[in-house]
């Protein structure tokens, strides 16, 4: 790996978070930073699957001296001040109280503003008690717990599957790319994909799968490496065997160098069209077998995937469609004249590119 270029990447990245860390509010740390219910697939049936985000003291990745991923600013969902045992398990408590009334099957998607299985973020009691109320409610088929690898330990897989018994159970993984230089020089993840496989391997051991988040389209990749990147992690991962991909597009978060790029015309999130295509080559490679999801954030907003304004609600609808009936014939019906920009941007965007640096020069 490059170093040199990656203590730049590292030290604009903290540029770009300026002081908006230290400017964090506390709120109420008795609830959670979000939590909402969907509908969601859980193997051959549709459920209600909420998704929690608890407030924590964040990512240690973001708060370390290496400043965190290029596009995230999840951290600023945090508190500067850790929430007490008592009151991470009331958030708990008070958003699953949205499922109140809801049958089963149910899924149960846990999230902070880091790593769920980080014991600075979540003291190893609070996973007990939280494990615990899980177990408890019959109608939770499925729980997804989210972290970064380096916390996948042989003891605490055998824990969580101790104490969900036969439930699916995924942890949630940002491998983002499968290639090293991308995932750690244009996002500056921090970790290898030996760190992945590692992660995957001890979590198999005790029958949990891998939920594995692909990005579409980090900094520095043009609309037509980013279409190849993640077609080509997509491809990997399912080789390694993950259970479910998740495949998130960028979108522009307050505070980030992929803000910082934007706002100076250097970058763009990635068209709809992109993600369609994404989703039509690599569903094929994953036979059915391997669940390909997608629910972008802020679709058709300038900040998120988007098109030409026009045709953005109808593909937003389609690829929601697509992660609950893992169905291409959804993006059949889908057209607009944007294709053709879409489809010049693909074919010339790297030689502007040269072009433009030439001049720079
Ligand atoms: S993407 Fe994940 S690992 Fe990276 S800074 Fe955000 S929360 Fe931390
Ligand atoms: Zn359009």
């Amino acid at each position: 790996m490059n170093e040199q270029l990656l203590k730049i990447v590292q030290d604009e990245i903290l540029k770009s978070r300026g002081s908006s860390i230290r400017r964090r509010r506390s709120g109420n740390l008795s609830v959670a930073s979000s939590a909402w219910v969907s509908t969601a697939r859980l193997k051959d049936e549709f459920g209600k699957a909420i998704s929690i985000v608890l407030n924590t003291v964040g990512c240690s990745h973001a708060r370390g001296a290496a400043g965190g991923c290029s596009m995230c600013s999840y951290l600023l969902d945090g508190t500067t001040r850790s929430p007490t045992p008592e009151q991470l398990v009331t958030q708990f408590e008070g958003a699953m109280s949205k499922l109140d009334g809801e049958s089963a099957p149910l899924s149960v998607k846990i999230y902070t503003s880091g790593s769920f299985l980080d014991p600075e973020e979540v003291p190893p009691n609070v996973l007990e008690r939280v494990l615990e109320l899980i177990a408890a409610d019959d109608r939770v088929v499925q729980v997804v717990l989210e972290s970064r690898p380096e916390y996948v330990s042989d003891e605490m897989m055998s824990q969580i599957r101790s104490v969900l018994e036969g439930r699916d159970i995924e942890i949630g993984i940002g491998l983002e790319s499968s290639n090293d230089d991308i995932r750690n020089i244009c996002i500056n993840k921090g970790f290898s994909l030996t760190d992945f496989q590692s992660a995957k391997k001890i979590a198999a051991k005790h029958g949990i799968g891998i939920r594995s988040y692909v990005l579409v389209k980090p900094p520095f990749l043009t609309e037509r490496d980013s279409i190849v990147d993640a077609i080509k992690t997509i491809t990997d991962a399912i080789q390694m065997g993950v259970t479910t991909v998740s495949v998130n597009p960028v979108n522009v978060q307050k505070y980030t160098l992929v803000e910082y790029l934007w706002r100076n015309r250097e970058y763009r999130p990635p068209w709809l069209w992109s993600l369609v295509e994404i989703l039509k080559r690599t569903h094929k490679e994953s036979q059915g077998i391997v669940p390909i999801i997608c629910d972008p954030v802020a679709p058709g907003k300038e900040r998120g995937t988007h098109n030409c304004g026009k045709c953005d609600a109808a593909f937003a609808s389609a690829i929601r469609d697509f992660s609950l009936h893992q169905d291409t014939e959804v993006f059949e019906r889908l057209d607009c004249d944007c294709k053709k920009t879409w489809a010049h941007n693909l074919k010339h965007e790297d030689a502007s590119n040269l072009v433009h640096a030439t001049r720079m020069k």
